[in-house]
């Protein structure tokens, strides 16, 4: 079987064409075809010759995405659903504002994960993405935002399908090549990582260097709220989430964001705004309050607005950083929690 050419390094490249006698310059090229110019067939490498793009067609494939479907929201978001090469589907959502584009990415075909309120829970976790795959649906949505809004991506969360802390490797790499000069020459400081709160992870994240933020899907900071609603949370309990924020936290000087749906009857009583005052004690930190987007099943609903204000009152009075995300692109299921190839699985 052929190589993928994305799943090699530059420097493997290189040595391929020293081995077959050519010019390490050549390497060079490729690399800069297959990732800054996003060319999805060695055909188009126009500074090769006739006989080299022939010579890599016979090695290589070169791996990518498909947009299958493309949805748009009345309020402007746009949702790709992505075929990748084995015809598996995942979501990548563009989210535009006044000023700014953001990407919302999927990093794994389903999740192995249960949150009772998230509807890519209910998809079985196929396989993880590769780098290139999560590059890929990057690359799609900047497209996207220059051809409909003019302007280039600014800002990326790792808040699609899947658990990007259980893919950790292809993670790591994808912002590598997201943020390299190679490749997209994003800011890292521009990119979120966001986890349901893998504490092993989050202290292997620490210590990698890199600017990225981190979101936490707190969405209670009582045990046994959480674990109901998360039952894998059983497995990682708070104590052990606490400790791996403070390591963040001592390694990157970072602030976190916690995100919090507000379930109604479920985590927004005043016991629970107090566990999550004390929560936001542990390290600076900023609360993402969420409005709950319907999966259809409906065990939940969303806090009415009355009381998702009271809740951010009542942080805002202990000085804790307060935003509420609004929720966008909902008539075609691209909220978050909404996406779940929904679109593809009825064809
Ligand atoms: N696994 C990662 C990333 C995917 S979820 C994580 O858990 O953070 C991205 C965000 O969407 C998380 O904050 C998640 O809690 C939120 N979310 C999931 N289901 C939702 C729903 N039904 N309504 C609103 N937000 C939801």
């Amino acid at each position: 079987m052929k190589i993928d050419i994305r799943s090699l390094t530059e420097d493997q490249i290189i040595e391929f064409f020293i081995d077959k006698g050519f010019d390490s310059y050549r390497g060079r090229q490729v690399y800069e075809w297959i990732w800054k110019k996003s060319t999805y067939s060695f055909d188009d490498m126009t500074n090769l010759s006739k006989d080299l793009r022939l010579m890599l067609d016979t090695n290589f494939v070169i791996n990518h995405i498909e947009v299958d479907k493309i949805q748009k929201s009345s309020d402007g978001t746009i949702k790709n659903a992505v075929k990748l090469f084995d015809d598996y589907t995942v979501e990548s959502v563009l989210i535009p504002t006044e000023d700014r584009t953001t990407a919302c990415v999927s990093s794994q075909v389903g999740c192995s994960l249960d949150c009772k309120f998230c509807a890519t829970s209910k998809l079985k976790r196929m396989r993880n993405l590769n780098p290139d795959e999560i590059y890929d649906q990057v690359v799609t949505i900047n497209n996207q935002s220059l051809k409909y809004f003019n302007r280039s991506l600014s800002n990326i969360v790792f808040m699609g399908m899947g658990e990007p802390l259980m893919n950790y490797n292809n993670l790591i790499k994808s912002i590598d090549l997201i943020c390299s000069k190679k490749g997209l020459g994003i800011s890292q400081k521009r990119i979120v990582v966001s986890t349901s709160g893998i504490p092993k992870m989050i202290k292997k994240l620490s210590d990698e260097s890199l600017k990225v933020n981190l979101a936490v899907s707190l969405h209670s900071a009582i045990e046994s709220v959480r674990n109901k609603i998360m039952p894998f949370t059983k497995d990682f309990p708070l104590i052990e989430l606490k400790e791996s924020l403070i390591y963040w936290y001592k390694k990157t000087n970072r602030r976190i964001t916690y995100e919090y749906i507000v379930l109604k009857g479920i985590n927004d009583s005043r016991s629970d705004i107090n566990a999550l005052i004390d929560f936001c004690k542990i390290v600076p930190s900023k609360v993402n309050l969420i409005q709950y987007n319907s999966i259809g099943n409906d065990d939940f609903k969303t806090a009415d607005t009355k009381t998702i204000k009271l809740y951010e009152d009542e942080l805002e009075k202990k000085k804790i950083i307060v935003t509420i995300r609004r929720s966008r692109g909902q008539d075609i299921d691209a909220a978050c929690g909404q996406l779940a190839n929904k679109e593809v699985s009825l064809n």
